[in-house]
């Protein structure tokens, strides 16, 4: 009975995302919002129709063959067929399985990856990502991830063997260190994907330090990313619970204004000064709660693996149990988290619009836009589900509504048309967004 509810929750959520995808297609015939008409010329706009359908055609393909190995996998009892394989203790024994599955699942992915950098990127001029960078960054995520992966999951499985339900208080407390953990290594982790060079001297440099001297806020440094090597796109981020790093793409710093740059500092200095990063820290914990929670649940009902053929409760396929029943939940939760933060992109807005970069940054975003391709007109509903920044349309209101109030003057004039990450421009169905 379990298993057939399991596989129905399944084929529900994929029915979900699929009608969010076909909302989002009733707003591309919309007229655009007033305030962003300029962004696209009609060549442009034609050249973001094509890579849409593009995109929106091989992302459905990429989700159906993944939705059908997912299905036979849970349907034929494979899961439990392939553990039983191993016949060594019980650690080693899971070890192998979790090695064994995230292997197959980034084999499996391979191609689509390939497909989608050195084919649709490449056919509308993003991809700068050599078949070296491509083979190295699957090799280091694998690896990476790998470590991480089955390190929690040691943990989170000797907790819960060890303290029996009790051990739900102690995975709770271990789970979020770990993500504090993770947190607090995050430019080291970073560095492994990408080089980070200190911001050179220069007119630049010395704007971006004269804003943290006049607001006494403590920056690590301003690195430039080599984003290039992968890509055209641009971005920006602001890490760091309590000294901040803020990192600039080379693309940003490359191809646009000083004014700009200084705009897309500030909307950062401005996730820095507010402290959003600790802010939208302590929700990230009550998902953490919620979720061990419901997996201790999980681990009490052994009909769970059982009825997938396990002969007794199995913790990493309780894991996967997790991941499937929980997405109506995942959701609610990121219904809030993406609230939360559209609310700190604002704030973020608003303070660079205060210190006069309210143009200059309403320039930086269009421009972001776009060289970006981003959808400038998506559906409210996927909005406030899948965005974790407003679209440009939302911010430029903002912006200018603020600019007004404040009576502050542009700080230059640009006449030109023109990330957790930051200034982000890139909309999720991109597939490119970063986060904080
Ligand atoms: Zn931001």
């Amino acid at each position: 009975m379990i298993k057939i509810l399991l596989l129905i929750s399944y084929v529900c959520e994929n029915i979900f995302n699929f009608v969010l995808v076909k909302l989002n297609d009733t707003y591309v015939k919309k007229p655009l919002p007033e305030n962003v008409r300029d962004v696209y010329d009609e060549e442009k706009y034609s050249k973001w129709i094509n890579y849409r359908n593009d995109t929106k055609k091989f992302s459905a393909i990429q989700t159906l063959v993944s939705a059908l190995i997912t299905l036979i996998l849970l349907i034929f009892n494979l899961h439990s067929k392939i553990f039983y394989l191993f016949n060594f203790n019980t650690v080693v024994n899971y070890i192998l399985f979790i090695l064994v599955f995230t292997i197959v699942s980034t084999i499996i992915s391979i191609p689509f990856e390939y497909y989608q950098n050195f084919v649709i990127e490449e056919k509308y001029g993003f991809n700068k990502t050599t078949i070296k960078t491509f083979i190295l960054d699957i090799i280091k995520s694998l690896v990476l991830g790998l470590i991480v992966s089955t390190i929690l999951f040691l943990v989170v499985m000797f907790l819960f063997e060890k303290f029996g339900n009790l051990g739900i208080l102690f995975t709770i407390i271990a789970v979020i260190l770990f993500s504090l953990a993770i947190n607090l290594l995050s430019m080291p982790l970073m560095r492994i994907f990408n080089k980070f060079t200190p911001l050179e001297e220069g007119e630049l440099r010395d704007s971006l330090v004269n804003l943290c001297e006049k607001y006494n806020v403590k920056i690590k440094d301003i690195y430039v990313m080599d984003a290039s090597r992968r890509t055209t796109r641009a971005n920006a981020f602001c890490t760091g619970l309590v000294k901040k790093t803020v990192s600039l793409d080379d693309n940003l710093v490359n191809n646009y204004t000083v004014d700009e740059i200084v705009a897309v500092f500030a909307h950062e200095f401005g996730h820095a000064k507010y402290k959003h990063v600790l802010k939208s820290i302590w929700f990230s914990f009550f998902r953490i709660i919620i979720l061990i929670v419901a997996l201790g649940l999980i681990l009490n009902i052994p009909q769970f693996c059982t009825e997938f053929g396990f002969n007794e409760v199995n913790y990493y396929f309780a894991f996967t149990v997790l991941t499937m029943i929980s997405w109506p939940v995942s959701n609610l939760f990121n219904l809030v988290s993406n609230k939360i933060s559209r609310t700190f992109e604002y704030q973020a807005d608003g303070f660079a619009a205060k210190e006069g970069y309210g143009e200059a940054l309403i320039s930086a975003l269009k421009r972001l836009s776009k060289d970006a391709l981003t959808n400038l007109n998506p559906h409210p509903v996927v909005v406030k589900l899948e965005y974790s920044h407003p679209t440009l349309s939302e911010r430029i209101t903002a912006i200018r509504k603020i600019s007004k109030t404040d009576g502050t003057q542009p700080n230059s004039e640009i006449n030109n048309q023109t990330i957790d990450n930051e200034i982000n421009i890139d909309s999720k169905e991109d597939n490119t967004q970063k986060e904080e």
